[in-house]
């Protein structure tokens, strides 16, 4: 059967162009770039073209990319480096919707004597400026927000909280794993001091990452080792992932304007079809500032698990909230942050699109959903006037 991947968001297939570029380095180019000799010495050529491959994707310096192993690494690495480096400040901005890798950091140094305090957002999954700048003390040592949720794809005012920060002398990070090389990012015009990207996310493999920092941002190193990255990420280098991911940025930039107003096209059909042909359905998120890629919508009455599992026999791969934390029957945290009603939150899809999407996947997607929704609808207990049937079955023990 053949499988209709919508489920980008989660991973993305290694795009052939990258998997050619980066073959070399798993066979006949293993040397090590730190060597004295020719073989290995040349392979630091690959790493430079690499780095600034990246470094062209974020519209930053060479030097200011960092590779690391994954999004969670360099998230972990930029926030625990400006605790370090700021041992009299003891509060952390975040906010209601981050992804774990940011979220239980926080949360775990809020258990080890600092103040976290997780900014709301609105029922579209808006940030509210007001409360950030609000939230900010003398004692904040980093604030810390991502660019665009995992599950909603709603895009935060990234630029302006930068702003907010750096006009306070405070550091500021953002999670921008689901942004990077689906939205076009400037850093020699923005006052991000800190970035994060993972590979898996753009069309590289995965286990591997960039944390970008501006130059001049104090850094505090992780990975304490050998001089790699220039001391500030020690572990002798994945070259062939980091060839790979220079390879995938390189796509990602060629490819973004065309491929973004094509993705936009065909998640809006999938969206649009199914908001109108379904009834008692939702979109989470707003309608504009979200990724081109990613639509969350919510089907009332019916449990998002069990949709999963049909369009899964349909060969169909979705989400029904972060990958990352499925296999939990916790509601999504950040529909919950959103206000996001019970009935609608159980039923949450989260379709996500990439450049390999055709138009004939998202019209199967469309037949394939509504007659599932319809199905499983006329076998709930639960839906509009079915409440009171349901319960009137019940049979109190004699
Ligand atoms: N941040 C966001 C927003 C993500 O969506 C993910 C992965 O789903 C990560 C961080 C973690 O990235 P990685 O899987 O490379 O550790």
């Amino acid at each position: 059967m053949s499988v209709v991947y919508l489920d980008n968001n989660a991973t993305t297939a290694v795009a052939p162009e990258v998997l050619d570029a980066m073959l070399p380095f798993m066979s006949e180019r293993y040397g090590n770039s730190s060597s004295m000799h020719t073989f290995g010495g040349s392979v630091a050529h690959d790493l430079k073209r690499a780095r600034e491959q990246t470094a062209q994707l974020l519209g930053a310096a060479p030097e200011e990319i960092i590779f690391t192993s994954c999004g969670t690494e360099s998230d972990n690495t930029a926030i625990r480096s400006a605790l370090e480096l700021n041992p009299d400040k003891r509060h952390i901005v975040t906010s209601r919707v981050e992804h774990p890798a940011v979220r239980v950091l926080c949360r775990w140094y809020g258990e080890h004597g600092y103040r976290v305090t997780e900014v709301g957002v609105d029922s579209e999954g808006m940030l509210d400026l007001a409360e950030v700048q609000a939230a900010i003390t003398p004692d904040t040592a980093i604030v810390s927000i991502m660019t665009a949720n995992n599950e909603t794809g709603v895009i935060s005012p990234i630029e302006r909280i930068a702003e907010m920060c750096k006009s306070r002398n405070i550091l500021f990070h953002t999670d921008a794993v689901q942004a990077v090389g689906k939205v076009p990012l400037d850093m020699q015009h923005s006052a991000i001091d800190m970035l994060s990207l993972s590979g898996h996310k753009l069309h590289a493999p995965k286990g591997v990452g960039v944390l970008y920092v501006r130059k001049g941002t104090r850094f505090a190193p992780a990975i304490i080792g050998g001089h790699q990255e220039h001391g500030r990420r020690g572990g002798t280098e994945n070259v062939a992932s980091i060839v790979a991911l220079g390879k995938a940025c390189e796509l990602a930039h060629d490819a973004m304007e065309v491929e973004r107003t094509r993705v936009k096209a065909l998640r809006d059909k999938l969206e649009q079809d199914i908001l109108s042909k379904v009834p008692n359905t939702r979109r989470n998120g707003h309608c504009e500032m979200r990724l081109p890629n990613t639509s969350n919508v919510s089907f009332e009455f019916v449990e998002g698990e069990a949709i999963l599992l049909y369009l899964d026999r349909e060969g169909i791969c979705a989400s029904s909230g972060s990958a990352c934390t499925s296999g939990s029957l916790q509601p999504s945290h950040v529909l919950s942050a959103m206000g996001v009603p019970m009935a609608f939150k159980q039923g949450a899809i989260r379709f996500s699109l990439s450049r390999y999407t055709t138009e004939t996947e998202i019209d199967t997607t469309i037949d394939v959903v509504l007659r599932i929704i319809e199905r499983l609808r006329a076998i709930s207990p639960f839906g509009p006037g079915k409440k009171m049937a349901a319960f009137s079955n019940l049979r109190v023990p004699s």
